[in-house]
């Protein structure tokens, strides 16, 4: 994988696969809401119904209003599970032990009431410092940034913008951040049509992130 270090703590934060892994990585940011149901039904159905590999990514203040959800999500032996901080704080604001709090809360909570050990983290609005890198690295988590934003919470954009816009960065080991709290109104679309036309069509298998990052098949 393209994991050359680079200067200081930069070197642990993941944004993509390896490169000639022909498989992309599509992942679903849970974060919490205060209006709607929160949960995508639609688009984790068609996820299942299709067996889709996916990766979720589950704050705790979501958590705490989805437990049936939670369930199903671990249920499914083809998605993989992480953690999103606990109230969806700005982490670069907070003190180290603040820090170490906000990104621990949801991994107690899995590993506690739902014995599910998670390792992958990836921060509230993807950001984070030097601090954050090394509180993730000492709890012995995975950093998940993403390469392709697909841009879908913003009302503006229409599914044939936020599906050109992944179509025209994706390629061999892409991990793509997606939400599945509802805020993405085009979400089940563009995903229906990227993983029926779109990936197909670029030979891009989807993929777990934990199953990307361990990938070594080369492009044929
Ligand atoms: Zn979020």
């Amino acid at each position: 994988m393209t994991r050359t270090p680079v200067a200081g703590a930069q070197a642990e934060v993941i944004r993509s696969g390896p490169p000639a892994c022909p498989a992309i990585a599509l992942t679903f940011d849970l974060c919490p809401v205060r209006k709607g149901t929160g949960y995508d039904k639609a688009l984790i159905d068609y996820l299942i119904d299709h067996r889709i590999p996916a990766t979720f990514f589950l704050s705790g203040r979501w958590m705490a209003k989805h437990d049936a959800e939670v369930e199903r999500l671990l249920e499914i032996g083809f998605f993989e599970v992480g953690t999103h901080g606990e109230v969806h704080a700005h982490l670069p604001m907070h003190s180290d032990a603040e820090q170490r709090r906000e990104i621990l809360g949801p991994v107690k909570l899995l590993s506690e009431h739902y014995a599910h050990e998670a390792v992958l983290f990836r921060p509230p609005y993807g950001e984070y410092n030097d601090v954050t890198v090394d509180v993730v690295k000492t709890l012995g988590l995975k950093f998940i940034q993403w390469n392709i934003e697909s841009g879908d919470p913003d009302p503006t954009l229409s599914a044939d913008q936020i599906l050109a816009r992944i179509e025209r960065r994706a390629k061999p080991g892409s991990i793509v951040v997606l939400h599945a709290n509802g805020k993405g109104k085009q979400t089940r679309q563009v995903v229906e049509r990227l993983t029926a036309d779109v990936l197909p069509r670029k030979g891009l298998k989807p993929v777990t992130v934990s199953e990307l990052l361990s990938c070594k098949q080369p492009v044929r």
